[in-house]
């Protein structure tokens, strides 16, 4: 049985079928929101703790997000393919769109990458002349920063890219806000 429950504009989304159980938070904040957010949050000794972050981009040009439903498309879809969680962050212009929840172990078509905080920016970035708007590459690079400050996530090769692991083929290189 699947249900969708709107209060306050936030969307809280559920689905039980069979083994599925993946719950999307949907809910969209500025950056200072999210600041927020990450310093309020705690995460309890046996839920995930990130060790790594892992950047992917989406498929869809950033002209076809649609924040919501944008969202419930990536969880449909996500849902098809019997996952029970899938990436924890998408970066749009219009904000930081939480998926699921930062305290649960992500989902990417990657084993290796199972340590990570998986974030989509959303866009397509296959060549080096997709560039990435200024605004976003910003607020891209203060999300992980304030991601890494939170999980104390230092030292070099802490933020990884999808493309450079197996079953990251749909993924870009292209896709490094800090290029
Ligand atoms: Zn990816």
């Amino acid at each position: 049985m699947c249900y969708l429950a709107e209060k306050k504009g936030f969307l809280l989304s559920r689905c039980h079928t069979g083994k599925i159980n993946m719950k999307i938070l949907n809910k969209r904040m500025t950056l200072e929101q999210f600041k927020n957010y990450l310093l309020e949050l705690k995460t309890k000794p046996w839920q995930f703790h990130p060790k790594r972050i892992c950047l992917h981009h989406t498929s869809s040009p950033v002209e076809s997000w649609q924040g919501s439903g944008s969202m419930l498309h990536y969880w449909n879809l996500y849902r098809s393919r019997g996952w029970k969680a899938g990436p924890h962050i998408f970066i749009a212009p219009n904000g930081v769109w939480l998926f699921t929840p930062l305290n649960k172990r992500g989902k990417t078509s990657s084993p290796a990458l199972r340590d990570c905080i998986h974030i989509e920016i959303v866009g397509r970035y296959y060549t080096k002349d997709d560039i990435m708007s200024e605004e976003l590459k910003l607020l891209s690079q203060n999300v992980i920063i304030l991601l890494k400050n939170k999980y104390n996530i230092f030292g070099p090769n802490k933020t990884v890219l999808h493309a450079d692991y197996p079953g990251g083929e749909n993924c870009s290189h292209f896709v490094n806000p800090f290029n």
